[in-house]
């Protein structure tokens, strides 16, 4: 059934993987870590952007980031994930909603992320046009779960919250 989706506020949850290896850059929010070992992906693999993307498409029941941008596509090769991400944001504004708050969790082992979660939480900021002080980063290790794969891969879980304009 359709209706009115003129309500206050929506949320998203998005959830992305990828794993670590050599010869790719290691990409977080749009931040460049070294690392010897980088994210692998059909795009530039940037695991916090993807489920950051994944949160805005399902708040307004937008197709996942895999549907509106198919790995199978020579188009998206090495996509910058920035413009991916802004890409979809303009189609949430265009709905009159606005982002109000995100707040994400990065799960890996290596390297130690905390260090750059300032620079993580600054580069969001400006993609996604809000304070950084509505912006939540928490870098979490496995603690020798399968939670990610340890020393292997980087995971990334994001909620976000939009507000009607
Ligand atoms: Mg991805």
């Amino acid at each position: 059934m359709k209706g009115n989706i003129n309500i206050p506020f929506r949320v998203g949850i998005g959830l992305d993987a990828h794993q670590l290896r050599k010869g790719r850059k290691l990409l977080l929010g749009g931040v460049s870590i070294p690392f010897p070992l980088g994210l692998y992906g059909h795009s530039d693999a940037d695991v916090l952007l993807h489920a950051l993307i994944d949160a805005l498409c399902g708040a307004i029941g937008l197709p996942d980031i895999g549907t509106q941008f198919p790995d199978t596509d020579p188009k998206y090769h090495n996509a910058n994930s920035q413009e991916l991400f802004k890409t979809v944001l303009t189609r949430v504004n265009r709905t009159g909603y606005r982002i109000a708050q995100i707040d994400a969790i990065l799960v890996c082992d290596q390297p130690k992320i905390n260090p750059y979660v300032p620079e993580i939480r600054r580069s969001l900021a400006r993609l996604a046009k809000i304070p950084e002080d509505l912006i939540g980063i928490k870098a979490k290790t496995t603690e020798g779960t399968h939670l990610a794969l340890p020393q292997k891969s980087i995971a990334a879980l994001v909620t976000i919250l939009l507000i009607n304009q």
